[in-house]
């Protein structure tokens, strides 16, 4: 089973969601733990997990599927969504602002308690099976305000809000993902609580879990602590040689 160290409660939530056929938003911010905890939980629930990482040009029908034209016949080819209702499968679709707006019009009726997913090519209306759920992430940081997800869509969904993880537990996932020392952790640790208090940096995104295990990995094979936060924190945040520096200075105050 992935590991995943828990932040609050949010494990009984997910659960009690699959039990009560209810589907779940997961919202937050980029490299906090969102797939790892839909992993962790459809490996506990012991269900098949199907992962959609959503993009601009994502439409309904890569979602449900499409007739294929080969040797002058035509087949149909379920897509993911379709393949994960009709398996009972766990679906999660990862940064669901991105895709097109057309994609609502699928995920609506199978997001409440209708629980139909509409294969309009066919004419078919799939019902979903209990062990079925929808899972969506957002992260409502750098969405600018066009892009966030309609009120419509929003209020089918139960919500979580992830967020980076307390320092006990970021540290103990330090230690398992990264294989750092418990006194590497702690100072990564400090390190990302410095950074993500400074808010006067243009930066998008800020040190997230997922940059602190890429560092520790490097310095638990033998890079310099400094370096690896230099190459896995500071130059993987900003691109701006000033903003650089200024990341680069807390590094060296810190670690
Ligand atoms: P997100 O989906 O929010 O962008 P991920 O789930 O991909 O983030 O997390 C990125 C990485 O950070 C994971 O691969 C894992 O190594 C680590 N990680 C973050 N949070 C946790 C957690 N709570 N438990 C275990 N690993 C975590």
């Amino acid at each position: 089973m992935p590991f995943y160290a828990e932040q609050g409660d949010e494990c009984a939530l997910f659960a009690q969601c699959h039990a009560q056929q209810l589907p779940l938003l997961i919202k937050g911010p980029t490299g906090c733990g969102k797939t790892r905890f839909v992993e962790h939980m459809a490996a506990r629930l012991g269900r098949p997990l199907i992962t959609v990482s959503c993009h601009d040009d994502l439409s309904a029908a890569d979602l449900v599927g499409r007739h294929l034209i080969g040797n002058g016949s035509t087949v149909w080819a379920d897509g993911p969504l379709t393949r994960a209702v009709r398996e009972g499968a766990i679906v999660y679709l990862d940064e669901v602002v991105e895709a097109r707006k057309d994609t609502t019009v699928v995920l609506h009726p199978l997001a409440d308690d209708r629980r139909i997913l509409p294969i309009e090519r066919t004419g078919e209306q799939l019902k979903a099976p209990p062990e079925f759920m929808l899972v969506i992430s957002y992260n409502p940081g750098y969405q600018n305000l066009l892009k966030g997800l309609k009120p419509s869509t929003r209020q089918r969904f139960t919500a979580l809000t992830l967020n980076y993880p307390a320092p006990a537990v970021e540290r103990s996932i330090l230690e398992k993902e990264g294989h750092a020392s418990p006194a590497v952790a702690a100072r990564l640790v400090q390190l990302a609580q410095a950074l993500r208090r400074l808010t006067d940096h243009d930066l998008e995104e800020t040190a997230s879990t997922r940059l602190l295990v890429m560092a520790a990995r490097l310095a638990s094979a033998g890079m310099g602590l400094r370096q690896a936060c230099r190459a896995a924190v500071v130059d993987a945040l900003s691109d701006d040689l000033d903003t650089v520096i200024a990341l680069d200075e807390v590094v060296r105050a810190v670690v």
